[in-house]
């Protein structure tokens, strides 16, 4: 019996998972899902990096880098901070460079690993496995008690359990809102509706409400569905993956034919002895045996299931692991293909361009055009003089006051008004003259270049027209 058998095997049992989604019924019903507590190494590994992920969440809003937020994304007033560094709708283009770039890993990254991002870092997960189920698990105790409760009639235990587990996930859902509202409009303004009185700000309490109901309503209810029919990377798995992608997979060479475990093994009988844990601790209540499907989040619980289950029976673990389907067949197990090496160098280019546009990018942004409608004229001794007007985007959180020179060609600038002083986070507008004598002029139009300075430091160089006389 060679790997394709097996496949058709593995699959035989239950082709109907090809219809539907798990979680529907033949009559198009929600199956709720009480997925079995996991446990072992994988389950350990994601509960210490969800910590992590936890704490930078609900502490993203309060870090500072230089005094700045780590992260802020003002849509409202178009203000955005990144690691301390302030990006206006001037810097569009690098957003966009960014987003291309994000896409591009995106797509790179899920056709050699799969859906690692779902089941490790994905919010989505972590907050409905790591946060929302625990708490679950730890009120109403692991599956089987969870749909005793759910079948038992109403009773004092019951209404206790259900209201003190809604209690708590609406305050979750409140407290993930508010974190949410605070990388909008900054920690120190959510600070300070928090301590306002609370009739002041009426109507962002009743939107902060609808986004918390929202929220609660995704992690008490709609859960494992936000994956399989609303979330678009997971639609987009089909055309992503492919048969050298590194899923979890069921290793069907060697746990096919599955059967019961039996005092005297059989030879002919594979590895799996068809006990369904596997399928009991899934959270999208799938059976991973028929290979990779939509609604497999990665989450790793079928890892540890069966690998407790193999331990147990004194056989080797990882019949469930991260392999591609190709790997499975074949025995090959290098994780990095030649494509793997291929894409990862596309993307590290592309990493390496927007790191280097971040890190030149200036921070301040001038621009100099001759003043609207204005005519060059002569001044004694053969002086052209145009006006200018200028302005200045201060991309920073310090005062700078800018200076102009001309460097070429030889000629005066001459500033109308105050010197040019730009607050922090400021647009700053201007006036100057350029005089140029007259036998520097190439024609009727003239290329200029003034360069900007902060202090000593030259922080741009712009280049722009001057008009005078045709030379005789
Ligand atoms: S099949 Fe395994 S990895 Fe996929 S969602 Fe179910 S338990 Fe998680
Ligand atoms: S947990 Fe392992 S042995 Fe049990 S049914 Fe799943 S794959 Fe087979």
């Amino acid at each position: 019996m060679d790997s394709k058998d097996n496949l058709k095997l593995a699959n035989q049992d239950s082709a109907g998972y090809r219809d539907r989604v798990a979680t529907i019924d033949e009559d198009g019903k929600r199956t709720w899902i009480y997925p079995k507590k996991p446990k072992g190494k994988y389950y350990n590994y994601r509960t210490w990096l969800s910590y992590v992920l936890l704490f930078l969440m609900f502490a993203g809003p309060f870090m500072r880098v230089n005094s700045q937020p780590v992260l802020l994304l003002n849509i409202l007033e178009r203000k955005f901070i990144i690691l301390g560094m302030a990006f206006w709708p001037q810097d569009f283009h690098l957003f966009v460079i960014a987003m291309i770039t994000g896409v591009v890993a995106i797509l790179l990254f899920t056709s050699i690993f799969g859906r690692l991002f779902c089941g490790w870092v994905c919010p989505q997960t972590v907050f409905m496995e790591m946060l929302f189920r625990k708490i679950e698990y730890f009120i109403e105790g692991d599956a089987s008690n969870q749909r005793k409760l759910d079948r038992q009639a109403l009773n004092i235990e019951k209404i206790f359990k259900k209201t003190i587990k809604h209690v708590i996930f609406f305050a979750l859902s409140f407290l993930i809102g508010n974190t949410l509202l605070a990388y909008i409009i900054g920690s120190d303004e959510l600070i300070h509706i928090i301590t306002d009185p609370i009739n002041s700000h009426m109507q962002g309490l009743m939107v902060m409400m609808l986004f918390s109901l929202a929220f609660y309503y995704v992690f008490s209810q709609f859960r494992e569905q936000a994956c399989t029919m609303v979330c678009p990377y997971g639609r987009f798995q089909s055309v992503l993956l492919d048969d050298r992608s590194i899923v979890i997979s069921y290793d069907f060479v060697r746990g096919e034919p599955r059967g019961k475990l039996e005092k005297h093994p059989n030879s002919e009988k594979g590895d799996c002895i068809d006990c369904g844990h596997c399928i009991d601790v899934c959270p999208t209540g799938i059976d991973i045996r028929n290979g990779t499907q939509l609604e497999c989040v990665n989450c790793t619980a079928c890892m540890d299931a069966c690998d407790n289950i193999m331990t147990k029976i004194g056989r080797e673990p990882n019949l469930i692991r991260y392999a591609s389907s190709y790997g499975i067949e074949t025995g090959e197990t290098k994780i990095m293909t030649s494509r793997a090496y291929g894409y990862s160098a596309i993307l590290i280019i592309l990493i390496a361009v927007l790191s280097l546009l971040l890190f030149t990018r200036s921070d301040v942004e001038a621009s100099i055009l001759r003043a609207a409608g204005s005519l060059y004229y002569e001044l004694p001794s053969k002086v052209i003089r145009n006006l200018y007007t200028v302005k200045v985007v201060n991309k920073t959180f310090d005062v700078m006051p800018i200076r102009f020179e001309l460097a070429e060609p030889e000629g005066n600038i001459v500033i109308q008004g105050n010197a040019i002083i730009v607050e922090p986070q400021q647009i700053g507008k201007g006036q100057f003259f350029v005089d140029l004598k007259h036998q520097e002029l190439t024609g009727y139009r003239t290329t200029i270049v003034i360069d900007v300075f902060f202090g000593d430091r030259k922080i741009e160089t712009v280049h722009t027209n001057f008009m005078g006389p045709e030379n005789e």
